[in-house]
């Protein structure tokens, strides 16, 4: 084995042994601090940056989390014009079940490393250590300055330490690289997602003589059968983010599109009893195009006529997540991931959106920074979030010449 591609695998192994599983998130601190030397040895100033205690309560904290919040913000100045933020979460999803390995530790077998995280994004993380490492070897400079920001909680929301410096000011780079992701394409484009609830009463009484009663299940099936005039209506809009060309072979859709899905539902308390109440709850993912006020209308309008027309007594919720991003992929940043990345693996990578959420969107609404998101793991083979994660060493190896491309 090469030298650089022992050193890449250690640093991943490395950094897999460290569980950073949320919930409960508690080995943030550990990573980090494992991190700062590492990153030391490069030349980057590094600081330890925890959510305080304040804000962790007010805007993340729940009973299922647990340990500090610990963000590393490592800078080094290359006395550049330009500046890049690189970005990427150091939290994972829990291992689950059905492993054939352990997830937290690291196995290689057939040119793939598996272990939780190795995709989604410890990988990115270990292949950025090494295109450092490969830099100061060969003393090659940075066109820019750059500001590695690793941060907490991307994988539980909804306040991620990516958010919080965003809200501190600790984005100031001039264009950010999101190393979250999959190695699909480059993408520029994100929806906003809304989750919804909606809670329908009825009147409860003995179900012998329901026609003292109101059913709420059943109010509520005539509530689930009238939003799907809603969704069709969401659904037949488009927006202008080109979708990657898998996505268009398995839909038929060339651009991404908003999503209306109902997904929980929820009532009863006996077999003989007419059920009180029912809850509905769902997702409402908005393209960029969509204005989030107009969405929340749209929704609202939608329900007082369903109201109306069966005079059914129900209560809308809702749960707002990230917003959507948009990067014009006609930008200069956009152009030069895209080439550095085409270049280092070889084949044309496009220019995607995706319906799903990023945290980076919270960010870069406040910051207004140009962002791509291209990662290591491939979208199919890796299972990021599932078991057996894995990613093949040349994807790795790819990606860390991805990144001495674009950034020497
Ligand atoms: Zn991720």
């Amino acid at each position: 084995m090469e030298s650089k591609e022992k050193e890449l695998i250690d640093y991943l192994k490395e950094l897999v042994r460290i569980p950073t599983f949320v919930p409960p998130g508690e080995n943030y601190g550990k990573i980090v601090d494992w991190l700062i030397p590492v990153f030391e040895d490069f030349g980057f100033r590094c600081e330890r940056i925890e959510m305080p205690e304040d804000v962790y309560g007010a805007r993340q904290k729940s009973a299922e989390l647990s340990g500090e919040r610990v963000n590393l913000l490592a800078t080094k100045d290359f006395g550049a014009k330009e500046s890049v933020d690189i970005y990427t979460h150091l939290d994972v999803v829990p291992a689950g079940e059905g492993w054939n390995t352990s997830p937290f530790e690291p196995v290689l077998k057939d040119d793939r490393i598996y272990g939780r995280g190795v995709a989604d994004s410890k990988g990115s993380v270990a292949s950025l250590l090494t295109a450092l490492s490969e830099m100061n070897e060969h003393e090659l400079e940075s066109k820019y300055n750059l500001r590695v920001a690793l941060t907490t909680d991307e994988e539980i929301g909804l306040y991620s330490g990516l958010c919080f410096f965003a809200d501190e000011g600790l984005l100031q780079g001039d264009y950010l690289l999101c190393m979250d992701g999959d190695n699909e394409g480059i993408c520029v484009a994100t929806n906003g997602v809304m989750n919804w609830e909606i809670k329908v009463y009825g009147k409860s009484c003995h179900s012998s003589v329901p026609f003292l009663g109101q059913n709420a299940i059943e109010k509520a099936m005539q509530v689930v059968e009238d939003l799907s005039e809603l969704k069709r209506e969401v659904e037949s809009r488009e927006s202008k983010a080109p979708c990657s060309s898998y996505m268009t072979e398995a839909t038929g859709q060339k651009h991404t599109k908003p999503v209306f899905n109902v997904t929980m539902i929820n009532g009863g308390v006996k077999e003989n009893i007419i059920p009180p109440s029912c809850t509905l709850c769902g997702d409402r993912r908005y393209i960029p195009e969509e204005a989030v006020e107009e969405v929340i209308k749209e929704f609202e309008d939608f329900l007082q006529r369903v109201k109306t027309k069966h005079g059914t007594e129900l209560e809308l919720h809702y749960k707002p997540g990230f917003p959507p991003m948009f990067t014009n992929p006609d930008d200069e940043w956009v152009r030069r991931v895209q080439d550095a990345a085409s270049d280092a693996f070889g084949v044309y990578k496009e220019i995607i959106g995706v319906q799903g959420g990023l945290d980076v969107a919270y960010a870069v609404q406040k910051t207004k920074q140009p962002v791509c998101a291209f990662g290591v793991g491939n979208w199919i083979e890796s299972n990021a979030h599932g078991a057996d994660e894995n990613v093949r060493i040349r994807d790795l190896k790819d990606y860390v010449r991805f990144l001495v491309r674009l950034l020497t």
